[in-house]
């Protein structure tokens, strides 16, 4: 049986009156059935608050970011241990948001990725490529590129912690995803080179597909062999989408 992550990315949105909205009715999906995992990645501020809110098992919170410092003089930042304290279990690093916006270097994601395998916070670690480098036909190149870098100094041992989410820049918020056959590629490359890189150990390592993922196209989508899952950004805020995407990845996992 294929199982999934439905994992949703809130980034800067919500009140926390609409957060909460969200994670009431999530509640109310009948946990016992879901052989899937689902993740939430609510804004920071709002974490404490909806894990108090999530009563379901296969729920389950993750932060959008974290810092690989345990603490000190870093203004602005949430430590590992910060998140470890409320009982977080997840957090995306490397966002493409992250990348772009705040500068984020793949150094800098290899940090965090090393803290976060010390601690009990699972990374989701976002790779993709601009649409600048798919027509320059540099996809393999820069998502090879973000691994190794990402990787370095990771341990066989550590591999079944890491999820990974391949997310072309071009396909997040523009309504525009990969099709099934873009994105199966791309699975597959990143799932042989990290069994190439780490001598046939990485094929149970979850890739999850995000960029415009929707009730629409997740069915196609997840019925791709090597996507395990999606990380969700527009379609996670509007509950109805976000619980039909449950409901096929679990068509899906039950046959
Ligand atoms: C994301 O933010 O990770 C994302 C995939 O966003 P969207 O689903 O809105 O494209």
């Amino acid at each position: 049986m294929k199982k999934f992550i439905i994992a949703g990315n809130w980034k800067m949105n919500t009140s926390l009156k609409e957060a909460s909205n969200i994670a009431n009715t999530l509640n109310e999906l009948d946990n016992t059935q879901l052989s899937n995992e689902i993740i939430i990645c609510p804004p920071f501020l709002w974490l404490e608050p909806i894990k108090k809110i999530i009563s379901s098992e296969k729920i389950h919170i993750g932060s959008q970011n974290c810092y690989y410092q345990p603490n000190g003089a870093y203004t602005g930042e949430i430590s590992i241990s910060m998140l470890e304290e409320l009982g977080i279990e997840y957090s995306i690093i490397g966002h493409s948001e992250r990348r772009q916006l705040f500068y984020e270097d793949d150094e800098l994601i290899n940090k965090k990725l090393q803290a976060l395998l010390k601690s009990k916070v699972k990374p989701i670690l976002c790779i993709g490529e601009t649409l600048e480098e798919r027509q320059q036909n540099k996809t393999f190149e820069i998502v090879t590129t973000q691994i190794k870098k990402a990787f370095a100094n990771i341990n066989i041992s550590d591999l079944d912690k890491i999820t990974i989410a391949y997310e072309p820049i071009w396909a997040i918020g523009t309504g525009v995803s990969a099709t099934k056959e873009q994105a199966q590629e791309v699975h597959l490359f990143i799932r042989n080179f990290l069994n190439q890189f780490y001598n046939s150990s990485a094929q149970n390592i979850k890739i999850l597909y995000g960029g415009s993922l929707n009730d629409k196209n997740a069915e196609e989508l997840l019925n791709m062999p090597d996507i395990d899952g999606g990380l969700i950004g527009g379609a996670s805020l509007k509950i109805d989408s976000f619980i039909k995407i449950i409901q096929i990845a679990e068509n899906i996992s039950l046959g």
